[in-house]
């Protein structure tokens, strides 16, 4: 099993010399195991994966976690929606009062996009989920909703005795009232518990977190009680903030690590970083 990081930026788009080691692009990771490929969000990264992506592949199964622009931006740009001969599954959330096709209408329409959603030449098929458990390929899927604004999900994808979560964006800290003590009640618990690799939000210092309360993201401080508490075997930082350059998020990094005592292996997530698992 083969995982990339195509972006791993949160809110916005960031390139720029002074952020080339951890990239500019807004989230999008690829699981390829055997056949299948997953494509966890559709941010700017998305483009390049699409220019990569082996041409053989024709069935493609995108998976938003929810439909902020960042994660969304790049659907428009991903080569294999122009290529009739590709089936492309796009799983999600849909909105309290608006189904999933309604709202990705939205995007793929003008004025934000010039071409519509059945005007793509791609066999496309929208799937919504919420609290589900489903079946792609040698896959077992569970998505489960977090705290961030608007409905939004995490991923736990399991193959081969493989458990990858996504969890970009979250605030875990939110919702329970003895976070990060006890796991009953604690979101995204379940969809991180035990796992091999957890991507998950740490967009913030404690300072910034602070000021920041209830916008749906993390600090690396909770980010690191959270996968502590979860059992997990590495976390991979993302949603990294568009304004902090590469020595920012070293630094950060660093007193993070040295206020707190965890066991796991911990970095920030960077572009183009690949991980095995057999
Ligand atoms: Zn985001
Ligand atoms: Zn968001």
């Amino acid at each position: 099993m083969k995982i990339t990081i195509w972006g791993c930026r949160g809110s916005m788009p960031s390139p720029g010399a002074e952020k080339n080691k951890y990239g500019g692009n807004t989230s999008c990771v690829q699981i390829e195991h055997n056949k299948t490929c997953l494509i966890l969000d559709g941010g700017s990264g998305i483009q390049k994966l699409g220019k990569a992506l082996d041409p053989e592949i024709n069935e493609i199964n995108i998976l938003l976690t929810h439909l902020h622009i960042d994660h969304i931006m790049g659907l428009g740009y991903f080569g294999p929606f122009y290529n009739p001969n590709c089936n492309i599954n796009i799983w999600g959330p849909s909105g309290s009062s608006e189904s999933l096709t309604v709202r990705l209408r939205r995007y793929f329409s003008p004025p934000f996009f010039p071409v519509r959603l059945n005007e793509l030449p791609a066999h496309v098929a929208i799937k919504e989920i919420d609290n589900t458990c489903f079946q792609i390929d040698d896959f077992t899927i569970h998505s489960e909703y977090l705290c961030h604004p608007g409905a939004t999900v995490g991923y736990r994808c399991e193959a081969d005795g493989t458990v990858i979560s996504y969890m970009p964006d979250h605030e875990p800290s939110l919702g329970s009232s003895d976070f990060p003590n006890s796991s009953e009640w604690c979101s995204g618990f379940n969809i991180a518990r035990e796992a091999d690799i957890l991507f998950h939000d740490g967009q913030y210092n404690n300072e910034e977190y602070d000021r920041r309360i209830g916008w749906g993201h993390c600090s690396m401080d909770n980010a690191i009680d959270f996968a502590t508490l979860s059992k997990v075997k590495k976390m991979v930082l993302f949603h990294h903030d568009p304004t902090n350059k590469d020595a920012d998020l070293e630094l950060m990094l660093a007193e993070s690590i040295s206020r707190k005592k965890f066991d796991y292996d911990l970095i920030l997530g960077k572009e183009n970083d690949v991980f095995e698992f057999s």
